[in-house]
């Protein structure tokens, strides 16, 4: 391999990691199938139950161990090592004669057909599937457990893309930056990086061949990772990146640019704890309140009580300052049991969102009912705001039951038609927040969740920004707030093309406001809205970034 190469791909979390390459140990290895007599199969359901559950109390311990989204995805993990469909599919087959080991992996691809089927988040949950299949043939075969090693000096953890359970239980202080070669904006990876702050870069081709122990250096603003750079200028980037980041850990808001133009930095939160932990550090209130996941495992429909319990926590986390709540996003990536979605062959197109009430009012107006008692509980006065919204009449059907309740309308732009005559909804709502994972997904005519098309659904696309531009001018013509609370609001260097753009606020994973806060702070309006218009022009998403990267780092 050449020295001083550099490979490149999408930076997700800023920063600079500088270490020698460690890799994830490989799945194991699979024995032959062998038929087990029939007296044999009780001892052997046995010696597959023990093995499944001490996968599941290694996952557990390691999630008591890590705390906030760490901590969710390795006890979501450990969960699925304990689920009873999967577990009773094993014993099945393992009553029918077949060995635990295989018993394991056919049961595991039933299920992963069945997740696959169901699309998006679902889906997702095959890599879940996958490694707690490793996992457990690893324990049965006395095999090395798969995953990433603990290194014992600060190294770059490079992969094809890591399991949820690889990258939850990381430490940054030995795991210093992270590239790997699939994965987009919105991965598990880069969601799970950005909360560690680990500096990553994904969909970054050639990072595959990259041997063990090498060294490289990983910028997570750039997207580059370069091999075996100069030691003595290697060390200096560190250092320097370090001393930005001490720099940003001190920033408490709120938001403005350097010459003064208020720009609310938010947080975006899924229930009340995420809520109070947002709130306890720099977030000036939650611009987007994820209701939809705080029901992903119900059953039936919470009650309006029960929901007004949920509600009132996270408006009570923010006394007196702004929370957004977003009603159900059920469907495509976000299913959820009660919603009754329809069997459909391209879900992400399909009945999602606010679309499941326009024929089935019900849920929404008891969600809109249990959001108006919190309020009432908390003397709260929240925003709501419909997903998937496409047509002003159904923009208009949502804000008439939010303001029949007292609470201010408005409607996630997520879909280009919402883009393009957003002057029009901002005529039949008070505010819109635009959703640019979404809008990305569909502008861009792209899976959000293909680690393969990272580079369609980053939203540094020019399209994607030309529709945020479209909107945000219609904001200002109505005299009107247009938030982003998309994954791109997390990125510090677009937070400002956004704001230049004309984006008044910005709401993003409580871990990327201090970073989104002090880029602002550092630069004056007139130089965001020459970054915009340097991104707006650019070719593609990597020169959009370098274009603006030059102006705002020049001003
Ligand atoms: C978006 O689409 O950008 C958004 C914020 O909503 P979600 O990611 O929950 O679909
Ligand atoms: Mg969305």
């Amino acid at each position: 391999m050449d020295s001083a190469r550099t490979l490149h791909g999408t930076p997700v979390v800023p920063g600079v990691g500088y270490g020698r390459v460690v890799r994830p140990a490989p799945a194991p290895d699979l024995p032959a199938a062998q038929e087990v007599p029939e007296a044999e199969r009780p001892a052997e359901a046995a010696r597959f139950s023990a093995a499944a559950e001490a996968v599941a109390a290694r996952l557990s311990a390691r999630s008591a161990a890590s705390s906030g989204v760490s901590a969710e995805v390795l006890q979501a993990t450990a969960g699925l090592a304990r689920d009873r469909g999967l577990l009773a599919t094993v014993a099945e087959r393992i009553a029918a004669g077949a060995d635990a080991v295989h018993a394991t992996a056919a049961a595991v691809d039933q299920f992963a057909g069945m997740f696959r089927s169901m699309g998006g988040l679902m889906a997702e949950r095959v890599t879940d599937l996958h490694d707690i299949r490793d996992r457990v043939v690893a324990e049965l075969t006395g095999q090395p457990e798969p995953g990433v090693p603990v290194p014992d000096e600060p190294s770059v953890l490079v992969a094809d893309d890591l399991a949820p359970a690889d990258t939850a239980g990381l430490d940054p202080a030995l795991v210093v930056g992270i590239a790997t070669r699939l994965g987009g904006p919105t991965s598990h990876t880069a969601i799970i990086a950005r909360q560690l702050g680990i500096p990553c870069v994904v969909a970054v081709p050639g990072v595959d061949e990259l041997p063990v122990g090498v060294l490289v250096l990983v910028d997570g603003a750039t997207g580059a990772v370069e091999v075996e750079p100069d030691a003595a200028a290697a060390g200096k980037a560190v250092r320097q990146a370090r001393e930005e980041r001490a720099v940003t850990d001190r920033w408490t808001g709120p938001g403005r640019t350097a010459d003064g133009t208020r720009v609310e930095v938010l947080a975006n939160v899924q229930d009340g704890a995420g809520a109070r932990a947002a709130a306890g550090g720099a977030a000036e209130g939650a611009g987007l309140f994820r209701t939809e996941l705080c029901f992903l495992g119900a059953e039936a429909e919470p009650t309006v009580e029960q929901q007004a319990a949920i509600y009132a926590e996270v408006l009570a986390a923010f006394p007196g300052r702004k929370v957004v709540v977003r009603t159900l996003d059920a469907g495509s990536d976000k299913p959820l049991a009660f919603a009754g979605m329809p069997d459909e062959a391209n879900p992400a197109l399909g009945v999602r969102g606010l679309r499941i009430a326009l024929d089935d009012p019900g849920i929404l107006e008891r969600q809109l009912d249990a959001i108006a008692l919190a309020a009432e509980r908390t003397g709260a006065t929240p925003w709501v705001m419909a997903p998937m919204v496409a047509t002003v009449s159904e923009a208009r059907f949502f804000a008439d039951r939010a303001r029949a309740r007292g609470l201010v309308p408005g409607v996630m732009v997520e879909v280009p038609a919402a883009a393009l005559l957003a002057e029009r909804f901002l005529a039949v709502v008070d505010f819109v927040s635009i959703g640019t994972n979404d809008l990305s997904q569909y502008t861009m005519a792209a899976d959000r969740l293909s680690p393969g098309l990272a580079v369609l659904t980053d939203p540094w696309q020019p399209a994607v920004l030309a529709l945020v531009a479209t909107t945000a001018r219609a904001g200002l013509a109505a005299g009107k707030p247009v938030g982003v609370c998309g994954e791109a609001a997390a990125d510090p260097l677009l937070a400002c093309v956004l704001v230049g753009l004309g984006v008044t606020s910005l709401s993003a994973a409580a871990a990327a406001v201090p970073a989104v806060g002090s880029a602002l702070g550092t630069v004056s309006l007139d130089a965001c809205r020459r970054a915009a218009e340097a991104a707006l022009a650019a070719e593609d998403p990597a020169a959009g970034r370098t274009a603006a990267r030059a102006v705002l780092d020049g001003s």
